[in-house]
């Protein structure tokens, strides 16, 4: 299907023989898409190069954190000095302090932070605070919405209305996932159904308030205005992954957007990732000090790292968070979405394609559908078949996005108009190869 990948198909068979797969996470083995993932030998800006030397325009950007494209002097600069001073202590450093300080001062939801190594911890351990602090057990979480591979969230929606949810995961007993109650997203009459039901029981909510991993799913604001009410009417914590959407949709992750439309709006813990760790393995999560106090050492909650905080992940967390602050960054950053979001909508009307579209600051998802999807049912109508072929015929031209229709794409700021303009001409092409 495509060509070019001798030396990426050499690598994969050689991967296949020591690692499950070839890979080291599913996704990045083009099961959905068929083919042979390419193999990064290097990146630079808005592009990485295969294993055959083939650029490709980037709009992966490891998934989300490289929101200043690859290689960005400055954060190189701070991972060089930080790396010489040395990699791991397993003590506090200065550094932990100055990126706690400058999350909370973007998220001011966030009273107190702790810093773990990846969104799955950081998720699991979000979890475990909110049932600690409320001595509850029961969780609500919604289909299509991912939060890392902890056990139990693991989960699938059961077969009727506010049941508990099966494993997704081979692994995972059911007993684990037995308090998580899987809820479909935007469905108000559900959530209140569930709340009505379970209320007391419920340690907390936890949602991504867009929802990347259906690739672009907006709660809506009458939904997420219910969450919020009905955590705070029952005593749950509403929980916000913000793993992807942090410091990626604004500078105040998703949940400063929502605040315009609902004021005094806020969760009460933030789960963060990705962006905050500029490209290192680090993430985190806080909330309200009276929450984040029950943690180790001060409460009854345990929790622990040996890598939490480490000082080369901190300080390439630090340095891309202080270029993000700077003016006009954003402004600059979602004006290109837009205008590579608008394109794509433009160009596929013009070669008849069904497809809608939609972004916020650096992220943006589209579907081959007529209208934009609520909740994973709907999502999960987009056309697999004819996605595939996009995929391929956008990677024939140079242009990566995510193998899959449910995973959402990301700009950085190292993208041009030039770039834009190349992925547009490219996507006529492979608009236009549709059947
Ligand atoms: N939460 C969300 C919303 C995510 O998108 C992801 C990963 O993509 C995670 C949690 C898990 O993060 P990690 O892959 O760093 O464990």
């Amino acid at each position: 299907m495509t060509s070019n990948t001798d030396l990426n198909d050499a690598l994969m068979a050689r991967a296949r023989l020591v690692i499950p797969g070839g890979v080291n996470s599913p996704v990045r083995a083009f099961r959905a898409v068929g083919g042979t993932p390419r193999f990064v030998q290097r990146a630079h800006g808005a592009y990485f190069w295969d294993a055959n030397d083939q650029r490709y325009i980037d709009y992966i950007g490891s998934w989300g954190p490289m929101i200043l494209g690859h290689g960005h002097p400055a954060v190189l600069e701070a991972v060089r000095k930080a790396a010489e001073q040395g990699f791991s202590f397993g003590a506090p450093t200065e550094r932990e302090i100055e990126l706690a300080e400058e999350i909370l001062s973007l998220v001011p939801s966030m009273e107190m932070v702790r810093l773990v190594s990846s969104g799955t911890e950081a998720g699991m351990s979000a979890i475990r605070l909110a049932r600690g602090a409320t001595g509850r057990d029961k969780i609500i979480k919604f289909e299509g919405c991912y939060h890392g591979h902890a056990d139990a969230l693991l989960v699938k929606a059961g077969s009727g209305l506010a049941t508990f949810g099966n494993p997704t995961s081979a692994g995972v007993p059911p007993e684990v996932v037995q308090h998580t109650l899987v809820l479909e997203y935007n469905n108000v009459a559900q959530l209140e159904e569930a709340f009505a039901e379970h209320g007391p029981a419920i340690a907390g909510l936890i949602m991504e308030p867009i929802a990347g991993n259906m690739n672009f799913v907006r709660a809506s604001v009458e939904f997420t205005r219910r969450c919020r009410e009905l955590c705070t009417q029952h005593g749950a914590l509403l929980i916000y992954d913000e793993v992807m959407t942090g410091c990626r949709v604004a500078l105040g992750s998703a949940q400063s957007v929502y605040a315009q439309a609902i004021p005094g709006f806020e969760p009460d813990i933030t789960v963060m990732g990705k962006v905050i760790g500029g490209g290192m393995p680090l993430a985190a999560f806080g909330g309200k000090r009276s929450v984040m106090e029950q943690l180790a050492p001060l409460g009854p909650v345990y929790q622990a790292g040996t890598l939490s905080g480490n000082p080369v992940a901190t300080a390439c967390g630090l340095a891309t968070l202080r270029e993000i602050k700077r003016p006009g960054f954003f402004e600059s950053l979602s004006a290109k979405t837009q205008r590579l979001v608008d394109g794509l909508k433009t160009v596929a009307a013009e070669e008849g394609v069904p497809f809608v579209a939609d972004c916020q600051g650096g992220m943006f998802g589209f579907f081959l559908l007529p209208t934009l999807p609520q909740n994973y049912t709907e999502v999960m109508k987009s056309n697999g078949e004819h996605f595939n072929q996009l995929f391929h015929a956008l990677l024939d031209r140079g242009v990566y996005i995510a193998p899959a229709l449910y995973e959402a794409g990301f700009v950085s700021g190292a993208h041009s108009d030039a770039d834009i303009d190349a992925t547009l001409d490219a996507a006529r092409e492979a608009f236009r190869e549709l059947p």
